[in-house]
């Protein structure tokens, strides 16, 4: 997975914010390599993000390690929507700030 460019990610930082879908999430890391902004980062999975997780959810996060995707700099997505394709679980969705 190449990492994107900056070229490909001209939009307006602050805009919108990317949200992981955590019963989806399986910590392939394809967000990280692709984001030209270094929003995401790989890490375990917080407790209070484990507890409601469905029961597929929990063995899925168990199965991987109980690590997942987080986003550690909102501020600097420019959504370009990289990681979006990017992620082969489809866990990923851009939300407007305006819609938190
Ligand atoms: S849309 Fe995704 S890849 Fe693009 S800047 Fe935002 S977090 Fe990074």
């Amino acid at each position: 997975m190449q990492r994107g460019s900056a070229e490909e990610c001209a939009g307006d930082a602050g805009r919108v914010v990317p949200v992981v879908d955590r019963n989806r999430c399986e910590a392939k890391a394809a967000c990280v390599q692709v984001c030209p902004f270094d929003v995401f980062e790989i890490r375990p999975l917080e407790a209070a993000d484990r507890a409601v997780l469905t029961l597929a959810g929990k063995l899925k996060a168990w199965v991987h390690g109980n690590r997942q995707a987080y986003v550690v700099r909102a501020d600097d997505c420019h959504a370009c929507g990289l990681c979006i394709k990017a992620c082969p679980e489809k866990a990923i969705r851009l939300v407007a700030v305006t819609d938190l």
